[in-house]
């Protein structure tokens, strides 16, 4: 199962891409100049966007369980990625853009709408 979540074009970044399209936004992806590679990069805007799959970035809902076999394996490679989500943050913001992040679970069908709000309020401000 964990093999089969890949780290690009996931389906909740997907959703938030066909999304802020739809809307009118375009941006670049996967912006290899800027810390963390962020998923969606507006450069008029120096707004980034990273979607977070819940799992792998420790989230705090059901979806970011942690596995209990290979308990320290799991502990190390998800508080690495979430440190290393922290670091990335600082880097770009220090760099002078605006960082947004949102959860894959915040980008299922039910809670779409209030993503949409959050995130064109973002891009707005
Ligand atoms: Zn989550």
């Amino acid at each position: 199962m964990m093999s089969r979540i890949r780290a690009k074009d996931t389906k909740p970044e997907m959703a938030v891409r066909r999304m802020l399209h739809a809307l009118g936004y375009r941006y670049v992806l996967h912006d290899k100049r800027l810390p963390g590679k962020p998923d969606l990069v507006f450069p008029s805007r120096r707004k980034v966007v990273f979607v977070h799959g819940c799992f792998w970035h420790g989230h705090s809902c059901g979806r970011g369980f942690r596995p209990s076999s290979n308990a320290a394996f799991w502990a190390a490679k998800i508080d690495g990625n979430r440190a290393r989500d922290r670091r990335n943050v600082r880097a770009i913001r220090a760099m002078g853009w605006r960082v947004l992040s949102v959860w894959e679970c915040a980008a299922q069908p039910r809670k779409i709408d209030a993503l949409q709000r959050r995130l064109v309020a973002f891009l707005e401000s």
